[in-house]
C-alpha cells in the first residue's frame, strides 16, 4: 500500500515536470509580450527565471552557412489527436492526444502541441516568411524536439482552416469538432535543417532539438489575416546570433 502510493506520487512530480517541460510557452500570467517595456529585448531583465534569454544557443536564428551532415531521415508517426485549441495571449495553439511522434537520434519525441507565429521566427537563407508553425515534441526524460515549418502565402492549408476554426478571440479554449493531425503543416519532402537551440519564449530554456523543414507550406491571405487579426501582434522573437553553433542540412 506504501509502496503504490509512493509510486502514485513519484509519477504525479514527474508528471508535472514534464508538463512543464513540454510548454514551449510556458510562463503563462508571467508579464511578457512583444513590444515595449516587457518585449524581448527587455525578456532577461524581467525575472532571474528568464536569464536564459542571454545565452549563446537561443532560437530562433538564420539558418544559413550549413553545413552538410547527411542527416538521417525523420520518422513521424502522426495522427488525429488535435482535440483542443488555447489562445494562451501569445500564440494560438492545438493540444495534441498521445500517440503521435517522431524519431530523432533514434529517440521517440511524442508531440504535445502545434502553435504558430507570425511573422516567420526562424529564417531560412536570410529570409523571413509570414507563418512558421512549431510542433513541439518530449521524450521520456522531458527533453524537447520541435520541428518549425514556414508558410508562404498561396492556397490555403485545411489542417490550419481546421485548427483555427474555433480560435479563441481573447485567452481561453475551445474543443476542436474534429481532431485534427499535424501531418498536415508537414512538406511532402522531410528533408531538414538541424540545430540545437532553445525555447523562443521565457524562460528560454536551452538544449533543445531545432528541426527546421526544408520546403515551405502555404496558407491563404486569408487564414494570415484571420491568425493575425485575432492575435492582435507579432508574436515573433527577433533572430539569435548562432554563436559557434553549426547548422547542418
Ligand atoms: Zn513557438
Amino acid at each position: 500500500m506504501k509502496f503504490e502510493r509512493a509510486l502514485i506520487a513519484v509519477g504525479l512530480i514527474s508528471l508535472s515536470g514534464f508538463v512543464g517541460a513540454a510548454d514551449e510557452h510556458a510562463g503563462h500570467g508571467a508579464h511578457w509580450g512583444y513590444e515595449g517595456n516587457v518585449g524581448p529585448d527587455q525578456w532577461t531583465s524581467l525575472k532571474p527565471e528568464f536569464s536564459a534569454c542571454a545565452g549563446k544557443n537561443q532560437s530562433p536564428i538564420d539558418v544559413s552557412g550549413t553545413i552538410d551532415a547527411k542527416l538521417k531521415p525523420l520518422r513521424f508517426s502522426y495522427k488525429a489527436g488535435g482535440h483542443e485549441v488555447v489562445n494562451n495571449g501569445h500564440t494560438i495553439q492545438v493540444n495534441i492526444d498521445t500517440g503521435s511522434s517522431v524519431v530523432v537520434d533514434g529517440i521517440q519525441f511524442d508531440l504535445k502541441q502545434f502553435h504558430f507565429h507570425s511573422p516567420s521566427e526562424n529564417h531560412i537563407s536570410g529570409k523571413s516568411y509570414p507563418l512558421e508553425a512549431h510542433l513541439v515534441h518530449a521524450d521520456k526524460d522531458g527533453n524537447l524536439a520541435v520541428v518549425a515549418v514556414v508558410f508562404n502565402e498561396g492556397p490555403a492549408n485545411a489542417t490550419v482552416a481546421a485548427a483555427w476554426s474555433q480560435m479563441p478571440k481573447a485567452e481561453g479554449k475551445a474543443v476542436l469538432p474534429t481532431k485534427v493531425s499535424a501531418a498536415g503543416l508537414l512538406p511532402k519532402s522531410h528533408d531538414y535543417y538541424r540545430y540545437n537551440g532553445s525555447l523562443t519564449t521565457p524562460p528560454c530554456t536551452e538544449g533543445v532539438r531545432w528541426i527546421v523543414m526544408k520546403k515551405p507550406m502555404t496558407v491563404s491571405k486569408e487564414q494570415l489575416n484571420a491568425f493575425q487579426t485575432n492575435l492582435g501582434f507579432a508574436n515573433n522573437r527577433p533572430i539569435q546570433p548562432a554563436n559557434a553553433r553549426p547548422i547542418l542540412k
